[in-house]
């Protein structure tokens, strides 16, 4: 195993006027490590993850991408970026799948995945696009292509997202309840694929309330409670013979 985690957050605090949202969370990513995120609702799951890769500035805290720590200043409140090059870098390795797919809806599906590989990463077009087709028939969504995504259903949209964060070639993905939004029937064809990334071996964060997923897929899971983490472990430990007791009565609830 590598030596150096490809993402290190160390004691992550975020306030929000004069409430501490995030009270000091730490946690390292190797590669091919799956994290699953765990936790009720306002526990801070999400806003830990926009941390990350600062769509939100954290109040206090510090961040070690592949050994290099992201150089951040105080400002008014919160910590903000002082390297904008080393900043933008940091956001082309991480990527980001929300719950609400976030999908350009006047791009056609395709137009969508090779949006960042042509304009942001200046690749050349015909590796981008041959790179695209190959993403989509792994997410199985090949014959949609030319579709606008209001033209699809809630799972092939999220689908074509992480196609599209996967067209960036992102070293780490952070996913924020990808599954939340889908109707039930839907949801099973987002993990399939999120399935095969974890065999893979790509380095993720997961944010779920899908257990048996997050059971069977991840290398580790943290609880966070009130901002904290407040029990991780292995699967195995944490929803076999979980120590805390909100823990325990939060995984007896969801499952
Ligand atoms: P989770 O994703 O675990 O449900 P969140 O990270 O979304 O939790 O929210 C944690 C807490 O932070 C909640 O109490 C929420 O209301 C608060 N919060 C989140 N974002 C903001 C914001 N932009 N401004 C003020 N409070 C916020
Ligand atoms: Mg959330």
């Amino acid at each position: 195993m590598a030596t150096t985690p490809a993402l290190e957050l160390i004691n992550i605090h975020k306030t929000f006027g004069d409430v501490e949202v995030l009270k000091g969370i730490s946690l390292k990513a190797y590669d091919g490590d799956v994290i699953s995120i765990l936790g009720s609702s306002g526990s801070g799951k999400s806003t830990f993850l926009r941390c990350i890769n600062l769509l939100e500035n954290p109040t206090q805290g510090q961040m070690i991408f592949n050994g290099s720590e992201l150089d951040l200043v105080r400002g008014d409140v919160d910590l903000v970026p002082n390297n904008m090059k080393q900043l933008t870098q940091m956001r082309q390795k991480i990527g980001f799948v929300f719950q609400s797919f976030n999908l350009w809806p006047h791009m056609t599906i395709l137009q969508n995945i090779v949006e960042g590989p042509l304009h942001v990463l200046k690749r050349p077009k015909h590796e981008v696009m041959a790179y695209a087709e190959h993403l989509l028939e792994k997410v199985g969504i090949a014959e949609k292509k030319h579709m606008y995504p209001n033209q699809l259903s809630g799972g092939q949209q999220q689908r074509v997202a992480i196609a599209r964060t996967l067209a960036m070639d992102p070293q780490v993905i952070l996913f924020d309840e990808p599954t939340s939004a889908l109707d039930p029937e839907l949801v099973g064809e987002v993990l399939g694929v999120m399935r095969n990334l974890a065999d893979e071996g790509r380095t993720m964060l997961i944010v779920t309330h899908e257990m048996n997923f997050a059971r069977e897929v991840s290398s580790d899971v943290v609880f966070l409670h009130q901002g904290k983490v407040e029990e991780k472990g292995t699967p195995e430990e944490v929803f076999g013979s979980p120590k805390s007791e909100r823990c325990k009565a939060f995984i007896s609830s969801v499952f």
